[in-house]
């Protein structure tokens, strides 16, 4: 195999993430508004376009709202897709999503100035509503490329002030109803890396500059609805008493001490709504939400179940009923092991620290990894910190993950096509 080596503009990195950034800051100065659907976030698919434009790229964008630019060569081959999203979570940060945007920008300046000779095109993706809290339709724009879309869910979706997703589609000239076509594209793509922030402690605490995600945790969230009854608080005997918010507490109580005794999964209680919610009231209806993650489909079906058989052995000496109804499920998504290979080959080449880390946070990589070759690369958060205004990587750990990028993706797109 031959080795071709890359080496990205820094100076060109820094200068368009300073340009993306001043988009769509909260006027407090706390952080991004750039919110899927929004001006803002539109505003920044504009700018990547015309960005991309600059650089000669092949811009076009699909039914879904993504924007995609493509660095043309052996068009009847299916390409290698970098990128990330441009949305963000309310009062969020500048480096959830637009790094990676950037730095597959970057990498595709290098690819193109290294005049190498590559095997098929390179497509830069950023994907729309990634982030999902105004809709609650999450991964949207990778769903829509990989046909995993749930059409139900997306026509019901409407934000906090009535809004309906398709009528807030519509003000940017799209149509709701021809997302399922945004999946047309699909065979053009032959697999998938994303650039992030890690958005965990990890690395800094380790002191390494890259990581290799080997896998996208699946996450369940489970609504579990406890049902006794609704008394005085001062009147009825205690043996009488069906408190269903000490059942649901005593659920906590037990199901997170056996949670952090597991290997590779995370629980959390997150949401309780207790009726009527009043000091003077014996609760007779809670519910409890949990979300619970792993990034292995066993443990992570173990665990649900156990949750909800603890829920019903503690309810019963208090005469409660509980109902358990599993209202978000993400299975989880292995990275491939060749391209997790290729990222610790091409980190090796360039001398740079590489783990390899589970990915405790949802990516499109984990949505596209199911119907393609799909890999992640990692850069220290400062403190760990993500969805706030306080994250923050440095210029040279972005340059470093840019870098390591443009390696991984320059070894790809050479590679010679097996026969
Ligand atoms: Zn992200």
């Amino acid at each position: 195999m031959t080795v071709s080596t890359v080496s990205i503009d820094s100076a060109f990195f820094l200068q368009a993430f300073s340009e993306l950034a001043a988009i769509g800051r909260d006027p407090s100065g706390q952080g991004y508004q750039r919110l899927a659907w929004s001006e803002a976030e539109r505003e920044a698919h504009r700018w990547f376009r015309d960005r991309a434009q600059q650089l000669g790229l092949t811009v076009w964008s699909d039914a879904a709202g993504n924007s995609f630019a493509d660095l043309e060569s052996q068009a009847h081959r299916p390409a290698l897709a970098i990128g990330s999203h441009l949305d963000t979570v309310p009062y969020g940060g500048a480096y959830d999503g637009g790094y990676g945007v950037v730095g597959a920008l970057a990498t595709a300046e290098a690819i193109q100035r290294s005049g190498l000779k590559l095997a098929r095109p390179l497509r830069i993706c950023a994907f729309t509503d990634e982030e999902g809290p105004r809709f609650g339709t999450g991964l949207l724009g990778s769903k829509a490329v990989a046909g995993t879309l749930d059409m139900e869910l997306v026509r019901r979706a409407q934000d906090r002030q009535g809004t309906t997703l398709k009528e807030a589609m519509a003000r940017f000239d799209l149509d709701l109803e021809d997302l399922p076509s945004a999946a047309q594209t699909q065979p053009n793509f032959w697999g998938y890396i994303e650039l992030h922030i890690e958005q965990g402690p990890r690395l800094e605490q380790r002191h390494i500059r890259t990581a290799a995600v080997t896998a996208i945790t699946g996450i369940r969230q489970v609504s579990l609805h406890f049902v006794g009854k609704t008394n005085h608080a001062g009147t009825t005997p205690k043996p009488d008493r069906r408190n269903a918010l000490r059942a649901a507490a005593e659920t906590i109580a037990r199901f997170s001490p056996w949670v952090d005794g597991q290997e590779e999964l995370v629980a959390n209680p997150g949401q309780i709504t207790v009726h009527p919610n009043a000091a003077n009231v014996v609760p007779g209806d809670v519910r409890l939400d949990w979300d619970v993650r792993s990034p292995d489909p066993i443990r992570l079906n173990t665990a649900v179940q156990h949750l909800m058989a603890v829920a019903e052995d503690v309810s019963r000496p208090f005469h409660i009923t509980v109902e358990s109804q599993i209202f978000h499920d993400v299975p989880p998504c292995p990275m491939h092991r060749d391209w997790v290979e290729a990222v610790q080959t091409a980190a090796d080449r360039l001398q740079f620290s590489c783990d390899r880390l589970v990915s405790w946070a949802g990516h499109d990589a984990g949505v596209l990894g199911r119907v393609m070759p799909a890999a992640m690369i990692f850069i220290p958060s400062r403190a760990g910190v993500s969805h706030a205004p306080e994250e923050y990587s440095t210029d040279e750990a972005m340059l470093d993950g840019v870098q390591l990028l443009a390696q991984t993706a320059a070894d790809l797109l050479t590679q010679e096509e097996k026969s």
